[in-house]
């Protein structure tokens, strides 16, 4: 097979002379400064992006002011129509959106198809449905009554005003539309600046946003490096951010959001995912639990489990099936449908993984299979799998975000739950087993903000989504975003 053809929208998205959008249509950058935006399965440089200015900031966040004061007063009705509206104009630019990301990301075709855009279009849905279900409470406060006077106090939930919205490169396009359906539904503005490495579908989304209904200023862009989010949260007119990314970032975007002015942040980051399969698991079946959580998109997913976990008894013949199984897989370019395995989304994320298979070389780890990195333009990594001396290698505990599974044999259960509950981090983690109750016992024991048993990796709106320790701060999708993007107003009336 080969690659599918450009959709010719496609073709002309990418040659356009790409800027900002702000105040609902696309306008230049105030600076000369741009960013190259390459296809990783290629080298290729696809376009060049705006790297914004302080002055383009100023001005988008005096948009998402303007665009807060209307957005955050229209009916929740009307605020519903209009995501509905945009969860329609997904779906009918689909191939075009999908294709933009996948030469953006290297993502498969498949992948984009499916979870960026089709997975994206359902979230938005939820989200929209709770504009219209957002309440406060009535309370009956126990005051002493001194001459018959009577009190009644209830609470509202408003919108928070205007967001900051900072999103990785690993799904910028679902991830962005996570961020601007949760403050959009509750009424706010935002304003999102997406990775450098992968911010052409939003620039496109954005523009159908407005072709939804959207007034202008409801939803800004910038794109831009690092600088370019900090700026948004240290600017006066910004109420919160909400962040995407790594540890050592989030942190940095934390403090920065709480030395401003106690800006309000949630902060979802990476980790070091625990994977245990109790010695039950039949190996074809642990096999494919691997895949599942350790390889899809190259392991390029928060929640991807990192780190593997298996009965001392079962650990040979399941790392030479995985590497069988592994070894299988056709490697080529994402935009061809029979690809199974693509490259990583950067040159210095692939870099990255080169230096720590040293690493792993280094301090004595076994690479069972893979354990290279390609030397073409493209940025391939081979699916590795790599046998752990001790609990401190390096990459039991650094997260790697690629294509790699790093393993440990345990003895006995109790030793596995100190395994697993050993790491700074606490995204995820996924219990394998055919003894439901036997899981049942252990699932308070492990630390995690997610835990999936006989599954891994799948999330879905109306479940909460976040991570305990060092993983973040908050959550997304179920109602409990909603606390995150509104302040909560007490009313107290003596009557
Ligand atoms: P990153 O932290 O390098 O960058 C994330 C975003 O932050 C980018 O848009 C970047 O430009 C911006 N940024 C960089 N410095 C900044 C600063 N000082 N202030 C404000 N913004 C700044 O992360 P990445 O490499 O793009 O993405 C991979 C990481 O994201 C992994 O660690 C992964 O685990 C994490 N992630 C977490 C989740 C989750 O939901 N928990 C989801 C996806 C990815």
């Amino acid at each position: 097979m080969s690659d599918i053809a450009l959709l010719p929208s496609v073709r002309a998205f990418l040659a356009r002379e790409h800027g900002l959008f702000i105040h609902g249509q696309t306008v230049p950058s105030q600076g000369s400064a741009t960013i190259p935006v390459r296809n990783p399965a290629d080298g290729q440089t696809l376009a060049h992006i705006a790297d914004a200015t302080q002055a383009d900031v100023d001005q988008a966040v005096t948009s998402a002011r303007q665009g807060f004061a209307s957005w955050s007063r229209s009916s929740p009705a009307a605020r519903a129509a209009v995501l509905f509206r945009l969860a329609d104009l997904l779906e009918a630019h689909r191939e075009e959106l999908a294709q933009l990301e996948t030469l953006q990301s290297g993502k498969l075709i498949g992948i984009s198809r499916a979870f960026e855009v089709e997975q994206a279009a359902h979230f938005l849905r939820y989200y929209a449905g709770w504009a219209t279900k957002i309440t406060g409470q009535t309370i009956t406060p126990s005051l002493p009554s001194f001459a018959g006077e009577r009190y009644s106090a209830y609470t509202l939930r408003e919108p928070i005003g205007v967001v900051v919205g900072i999103v990785p490169w690993n799904f910028a396009t679902m991830i962005a539309i996570w961020k601007l359906a949760s403050a959009l539904t509750t009424g706010c503005s935002i304003v999102i600046k997406p990775s450098e490495f992968t911010p052409l579908t939003l620039l496109r989304i954005a523009e159908l946003a407005s072709e939804a209904g959207l007034p202008a200023g409801a939803l800004n862009v910038l794109t831009g490096a690092g600088h370019v989010g900090k700026a948004l949260i240290e600017h006066p007119g910004t109420d919160k951010v909400s962040f995407t990314g790594s540890v050592p970032t989030g942190i940095a975007v934390g403090q920065a959001a709480m030395g401003a002015k106690l800006t309000r942040a949630t902060l979802e980051l990476g980790g070091k995912n625990a994977v245990a399969f109790l010695p039950d698991v039949a190996t074809d079946k642990a096999v494919d639990g691997i895949i599942e959580a350790g390889f899809l998109h190259s392991g390029q997913i928060c929640a991807a489990g990192e780190r593997f976990y298996v009965h001392r008894s079962r650990l040979d013949p399941l790392l030479e099936a995985l590497s069988q199984r592994l070894g299988q897989l056709k490697v080529g370019s994402p935009l061809d449908e029979t690809t199974q395995f693509g490259p990583v989304a950067n040159k210095p994320h692939q870099q990255k993984l080169a230096e720590l298979f040293a690493t792993a070389r280094a301090e004595g780890s076994q690479i069972i299979h893979g354990g290279r990195i390609g030397d073409g333009p493209g940025c391939f990594v081979e699916p590795t799998v790599i046998l752990a001396k001790s609990v401190n290698d390096t990459l039991l505990n650094q997260e790697t975000f690629g294509p790699v599974a790093t393993f440990l044999p345990y003895d006995d259960e109790d030793q596995l739950l100190h395994l697993m509950n050993a790491s700074p981090y606490g995204l995820s983690a996924s219990l394998w087993t055919n003894d439901l109750g036997k899981a049942m016992r252990l699932i308070p024991e492990i630390q995690a903000g997610t835990l999936w048993v006989n599954m891994h990796t799948l999330l879905d709106p109306a479940v909460p989504f976040g991570g305990i320790k060092a993983s973040g701060i908050g959550r997304e999708f179920g109602s409990a975003f909603i606390d995150d993007f509104t302040e909560l107003k007490s009313v107290m009336i003596r009557y």
